[in-house]
């Protein structure tokens, strides 16, 4: 009789967060395959020069109780809460305004404020009617803001973030992402230079030191049985045999799994036609993070800045330097943008880098005089799951094939969600609750 392992792919936060549930329960037979040298995952730091830039800057934020514990648990003497300073640039109007923009319209021209205000009564007076009946993202952010807030700053935004016209997408992933202050909060917002904070991430968290690295850190070394550098490449499912890229191979009875589910179809031979076609049918973006190290010191007071004008390849830059100090060596300032690119909107790095460095000199936040210490970049594809009208019917029909395989599918790729790093850790935690409630 072949010995056959419990195996978790992937060692990203929602891999150590299942192996850790399981081996806390008594189930430390689970071996974690990781392809990379380092457990971690998106939620990783990477360190040149003196600089430490995440793959893509990684605040920490939830509602999930648990989950907070447990992160200030891993964190300990290295967790640091504070208020965010996060703001929209204009451009055209030479100013920034608070993020959420629809709940800080103070300081824009009258008329876009006129705009914005007017808009969101015809909106609410058509909720009050009851024709609030979106079917698409677009259609939600008119219904719900209103045509001013939408057309001022919501649609760009949406359309550079995504990749995709917004019509494409189901909203069903808003819930707190799009912050959604009431009227009352809208107008006083409008009116005034209130700057109560709203929104999840309004106080957010960081580490002191290390970058976002030292939390996935802190799991793993509670965890035992990590593999590191095991690349899985081929599953059969008939056989449940796992093959690694070295060539080896496990016999296994379970498997947790955090890979991206659109290249499922590489690693199993032989989907039904149902599930290759939903995997096909799966929808993503890019983001390639363009750092630039500055030999200038505090060259902005903010966190992060959203740009939603075509003439910024970029639709978010954070100055990391305000997250941690620790993130730049003495005296340096840095930048780390994300740029959003896809099969829609196709862009080679090469001319990211240099359009950014240009939009970067635009916006005021480089200045001529500066000097560009150093430019890094990383790549990451996936980055964002995109929501488009059929992305829960693909989804439910891969995850349900799987889990009749014992395979059970977690993580911000493995559910295929717009997954936050506290959502990761959730989902490793409730897959391995299921599997636990299965083994009583
Ligand atoms: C640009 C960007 C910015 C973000 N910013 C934030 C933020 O500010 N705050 C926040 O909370 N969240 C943020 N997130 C989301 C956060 O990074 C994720 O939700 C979380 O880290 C995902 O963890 P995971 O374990 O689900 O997936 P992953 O981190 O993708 O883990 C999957 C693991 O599987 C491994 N793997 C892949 N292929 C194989 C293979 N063949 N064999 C073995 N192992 C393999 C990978 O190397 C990886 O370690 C951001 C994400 C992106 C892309």
């Amino acid at each position: 009789m072949v010995e056959r392992h419990d195996v978790i792919l992937g060692a990203g936060l929602a891999g150590l967060s299942a192996a850790y549930t399981l081996q806390n329960a008594g189930q430390s037979e689970w071996q974690v395959y990781e392809r990379n040298a380092e457990p971690g995952g998106l939620a990783r730091t990477v360190k040149i020069d003196g600089y430490r830039f995440d793959y893509g800057p990684h605040i920490l934020f939830t509602i999930d109780d648990e989950i907070r514990e447990l992160i200030q648990d891993l964190l300990g003497e290295n967790f640091h809460a504070q208020d965010r300073e996060a703001y929209i640039y204009h451009h055209a109007h030479d100013l920034y305004t608070r993020f959420p923009f629809q709940a800080h319209l103070y300081g824009l021209p009258t008329n876009i404020v006129a705009d914005c205000l007017h808009g969101l009564l015809r909106a609410v007076e058509s909720q009050a009617r009851g024709e609030f009946r979106p079917k698409n993202y677009l259609e939600w952010m008119r219904g719900f803001f209103g045509d001013g807030i939408a057309d001022h700053l919501m649609v760009p935004y949406a359309k550079k973030i995504w990749t995709i016209e917004p019509d494409l997408m189901d909203f069903s992933w808003i819930g707190r992402r799009v912050p959604t202050p009431d009227v009352e909060r809208i107008i006083r917002g409008a009116l005034s230079n209130d700057v109560a904070q709203v929104g999840a991430t309004s106080q957010f968290w960081y580490t002191k030191c290390g970058g976002i690295e030292p939390l996935p850190r802190a799991l793993a070394a509670r965890v035992e049985n990590i593999h590191l550098e095991r690349a899985a490449m081929k599953i059969d499912l008939s056989e449940k045999r796992l093959f690694f890229e070295d060539g080896n191979s496990v016999p296994f009875r379970r498997m947790v799994y955090s890979l991206p589910l659109p290249f499922l179809p590489r690693m199993i031979a032989n989907l039904p036609p149902e599930v290759e076609r939903a995997c096909a049918g799966l929808e993503y973006q890019g983001i390639y993070c363009i750092n630039v190290g500055i030999d200038r010191e505090r060259i902005s007071d903010k966190h992060w800045i959203y740009f939603y004008e075509d003439l910024f390849p970029f639709h978010r830059v954070s100055l990391t330097a305000n997250f941690s100090p620790d993130t730049v060596p003495p005296g340096k300032s840095a930048i780390a943008t994300e740029v959003a690119f896809s099969k829609y909107r196709p862009i080679e790095l090469e001319n990211a880098v240099e359009s950014t460095i240009e939009a970067l000199k635009a916006s005021g936040l480089i200045r001529e005089d500066d000097t560009i210490e150093l430019v890094h970049t990383e790549k990451i594809s996936p980055a964002y799951v995109i929501y488009d009208l059929d992305h829960a019917r693909n989804v439910e029909t891969i995850r349900g094939f799987l889990r009749e395989n014992d395979v059970w599918t977690v993580g911000r790729f493995g559910e295929w969600q717009y997954f936050n790093m506290d959502h990761s850790l959730r989902s490793g935690r409730r897959a391995a609750e299921e599997i636990l409630a299965l083994s009583t």
